[in-house]
């Protein structure tokens, strides 16, 4: 007993001494790193990833996970255009994707989805670009229990790599969601059984789909249903079925506890881009059906808006030829290479969407007869003429004194294909001593001032944000974020510049809130408040042609020097660096 008790305990110290001979090791050995090659890198990870999958009493370990995932995105760091980067890329998914079946976490399974989506979008031409699809579609139906976002990017193996090695596959996977979505298919048709007893009593307590608006491109389309109050809604996306006759995708929007109004019409036909019509219907007695027949979609989301109630729904075709082709025509021919990376990447910047806050029956912030709509359009036009100067074609989400909705100009922005969006405002707080300069760019928050920022623009409650910022992180994941907050850097420093001349403005800094005009912008986009109306040396400068002339011009040279980052950067190779 004593003896081989004390065997065993020698046996553990021996043990425990290897163990920390190991750990010292490993974290001696973890500087050593820096020097390894990306193939090195990549082999080590490679090794412990599958050392994991192979040890299920190790792979319980979030560390090791970790580890590993450090392995691939330091070979991926030390070369973003190498050939160990599109690998590396991929296993950073695999790993997320292992990681977050043991651990349960939405965001280690969104990290995986963002990861695959690189590889498609960085290295389309790569043989691992269809198996990273693939996996994304795995995910999502796997980890996140999203069919729809699953069979979207089945859809894109489908379009994209029919004759890669992966096509059999999806074709599998897309023929088994389909007899799942079969059940669907019959009652996605509007039954007409009940829409005649519209006008019926039954409709107390029910709330009303008033209006139904949209906008659309032949990449991009925004649906607004607009209501009388607050209602829960469902959705769901069906595939072509050629035995309806419906040669279209078909996205399906169920509507609770609603009526819908007779002003809306059943049939709206569209059929200029990818949206060719949307019905409307009174599925059930309290329940409205809203159909969207879909030429083509690579993406959507919804998510709804307040005051008025609002539900949003954005659909994304494929990136096909009308992107590159608008590209081709102003290529600069000597210099193939940046032209050949900015356009895989979509980075370039010809049009500029400017938009003046407010307007109509919205003046913004007011003081006295000094509305912050009138100040935010005199500044626009300034800055439209500055940029069309320089060789940017310019749009405006309004050029005169007219009411906009928020998702109105975003959705202008996306169907206009602008490249960049600048929203124009001005500020106000209580304190009156309260002075200075903010540019804002998407994102959510912890600060109660950026809170309150966010809750005036978007004319609700700060309550209403903290709701917000939950939805936000889905509807983050493809928006251009790094882009955004570096484009809000340099045109925040490029206006204190430009008024230093003129007055010592006070810079707030780069700060992130959740703004609906921002929400959904496919391109790099920003919101300023440019000065505050309450404060009396910010408001005499607002209404001083000089310095709304030396703001424009400020803007103007930040947008300029964004745009010369981007190329350069294109130009180096270098692709912005992982998630973490
Ligand atoms: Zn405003």
């Amino acid at each position: 007993m004593t003896a081989s008790g004390g065997e065993s305990n020698v046996m553990r110290y021996t043990i425990y001494f290897t163990l920390g001979l190991f750990v010292m090791l490993s974290f001696w050995g973890r500087p050593l790193w820096a020097l390894d090659t990306p193939a090195q890198a990549f082999q080590s990870g490679w090794e412990l990833f599958h050392d994991l999958l192979d040890d299920p009493d190790k792979a319980q370990y979030r560390s090791w996970w970790l580890r590993a995932k450090d392995h691939f995105l330091q070979a991926y760091k030390h070369s973003p255009q190498g050939s160990y980067a599109p690998k590396s890329l991929y296993y950073l998914g695999r790993t997320y994707q292992e990681l977050g079946k043991r651990s349960f976490l939405k965001s280690d399974s969104l990290k995986a989805v963002d990861y695959f989506q690189r590889v498609a979008l960085r290295f389309p031409e790569h043989s691992w670009a269809d198996d990273a699809k693939l996996f994304q579609a795995k995910v999502y139906l796997e980890n996140l229990n999203d069919p729809d976002k699953a069979y979207l990017a089945l859809l894109s193996i489908r379009h994209t790599y029919p004759k890669g090695d992966q096509a059999a596959a999806a074709e599998a996977m897309l023929r088994e969601l389909d007899s799942a979505n079969m059940e669907n298919i019959d009652e996605a048709e509007i039954g007409p059984k009940e829409q005649t007893d519209k006008a019926q009593t039954g409709s107390k307590g029910l709330g009303e789909l008033l209006q139904v608006r949209h906008w659309s491109s032949d990449d991009y389309t925004r649906v607004v249903l607009d209501l009388d109050g607050e209602e829960a809604y469902s959705h769901m996306l069906l595939n072509p079925d050629p035995s309806l006759e419906k040669p279209f995708y078909r996205l399906v929007v169920d509507v609770q506890k609603t009526r819908l109004s007779s002003e809306v019409p059943g049939e709206i036909a569209i059929e200029d881009g990818i949206l060719r019509e949307v019905r409307t219907g009174q599925y059930k007695n309290d329940q409205t059906r809203v159909v969207l027949d879909i030429q083509n979609i690579d993406d959507y989301r919804t998510f709804s808006l307040n005051n008025p109630y609002r539900i949003v729904i954005d659909v994304y075709a494929p990136e096909t030829e009308s992107r590159s082709g608008k590209q081709a025509q102003t290529r600069d021919t000597d210099d193939v290479f940046s032209g050949t990376l900015v356009e895989q990447l979509g980075l370039d910047i010809q049009t500029i969407m400017i938009d003046p806050g407010h307007g109509g029956k919205d003046p913004g912030a007011v003081y006295g007869k000094l509305y912050e709509k009138d100040i935010n359009l005199r500044l626009g036009k300034i800055l439209g003429r500055l940029l069309e100067d320089k060789g940017f074609q310019v749009r405006y989400t309004r050029t005169d004194d007219r009411f906009v909705p928020l998702e109105e100009r975003t959705a202008m922005a996306n169907s206009k294909k602008a490249d960049l969006f600048i929203s124009l405002h001005v500020n106000a707080h209580e304190n009156s001593r309260v002075n200075g300069l903010e540019v804002y760019y998407l994102n959510v928050t912890s600060s109660k001032d950026s809170v309150r920022v966010a809750a005036r623009e978007n004319a609700v409650s700060a309550k209403k944000i903290s709701d917000l910022q939950v939805i936000l992180t889905d509807l983050m994941l493809n928006s251009k974020i790094e882009e955004s907050r570096n484009l809000a850097g340099v045109v925040l420093k490029k206006v204190l510049d430009a008024e230093r001349s003129f007055c010592s403005l006070k810079d707030h800094g780069v700060r992130r809130a959740p703004f609906y005009v921002l929400m959904g912008a496919k391109m790099p986009s920003v919101l300023m408040e440019i000065g505050y109306i309450t404060n009396s040396k910010d408001r005499k400068n607002l209404q001083s042609k000089n310095y709304l002339q030396l703001m424009a011009q400020g803007i103007a040279d930040g947008i300029r020097t964004y745009r010369a980052q981007i190329n350069k950067y294109a130009v180096l190779g270098g692709a912005e660096t992982g998630s973490d």
